[in-house]
């Protein structure tokens, strides 16, 4: 039995003030079965959400983070640095760093092992473009972004990994996966992993992304290789992200 994780990805969203409302939100959930449920807000809101956080079931997340130790890179942020203020996930991959940063399989794959190196626990994101589904390379596309990184790690290092499949075209599109589409995807990631490490593949845990919302989120969750979710617009209204947390536990 996987035990569910709701992680909540805020981008370049959020203010002190909406850090104070999930604290005080979450204080005072109820869930009726156990879920992880994680905030991955921008850097510079760690530290207050770390306080704010304290005694609630949030745990803390990063957004990235630069794969070297420390140096002349203006800007980034190490794993290291997250570690001392407590996070415990970190995105890698997710499809806006691949996009817009231009991250490699190989650079995501540097991501993953400095995450690794100091204890974070990495949330691989993985996902198609609407023209890779189109010309029917879906599968194709996801199992290269994973393998990539899972079949390079030793055994140890794959069970600290969680994997979001997030089809491109549904992220911040208001256009869902359907079920079937989603759990199709997972059966197949979870098939891949299977093929080298089948004690690892009952395990992982896998989460959909793509505007996953209050509406939605129960009929994904439902289905057998969905563990969780990755949201972003929806991780922002304290009500509507409790509400995800409440379908899951
Ligand atoms: C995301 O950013 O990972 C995401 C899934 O966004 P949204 O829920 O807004 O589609």
């Amino acid at each position: 039995m996987r035990k569910p994780l709701i992680a909540g990805n805020w981008k370049m969203n959020g203010s002190a003030e909406l850090i104070e409302t999930f604290g005080r939100t979450f204080a005072g959930i109820e869930l009726s079965s156990p879920v992880d449920v994680v905030i991955h807000p921008p850097f510079p809101y760690l530290d207050a959400a770390r306080s704010a956080f304290a005694g609630t079931p949030l745990a803390l997340g990063a957004q990235t983070l630069n794969p070297l130790p420390s140096g002349a890179r203006t800007g980034e942020v190490s794993g290291e640095m997250l570690a001392e203020f407590g996070v415990e996930y970190v995105l890698a991959g997710h499809s806006e760093r691949r996009q817009l940063y231009h991250e490699s399989d190989e650079q995501v794959y540097e991501r993953v092992i400095a995450a690794l190196t100091v204890g974070l626990k990495p949330i691989l994101c993985v996902g198609e473009t609407l023209e890779e589904r189109d010309a029917g390379q879906s599968e194709d596309v996801v199992l290269r972004q994973v393998g990539h990184v899972m079949a390079r790690l030793e055994p140890g290092q794959r069970r600290m990994m969680t994997i979001a499949y997030e089809p491109v075209w549904a992220i911040g599109t208001g256009r869902t996966a359907s079920p079937e589409q989603a759990q199709q995807m997972m059966a197949a990631i979870r098939g891949y992993q299977a093929s080298f490490d089948s004690a690892l593949a009952d395990a992982l845990r896998l989460l959909y992304g793509g505007s996953m919302n209050a509406s939605n989120a129960r009929e994904l969750l439902a289905q057998e290789d969905i563990d969780g979710g990755l949201i972003g617009g929806a991780s922002l209204k304290v009500d509507d992200f409790k509400a995800i947390c409440q379908s899951a536990g």
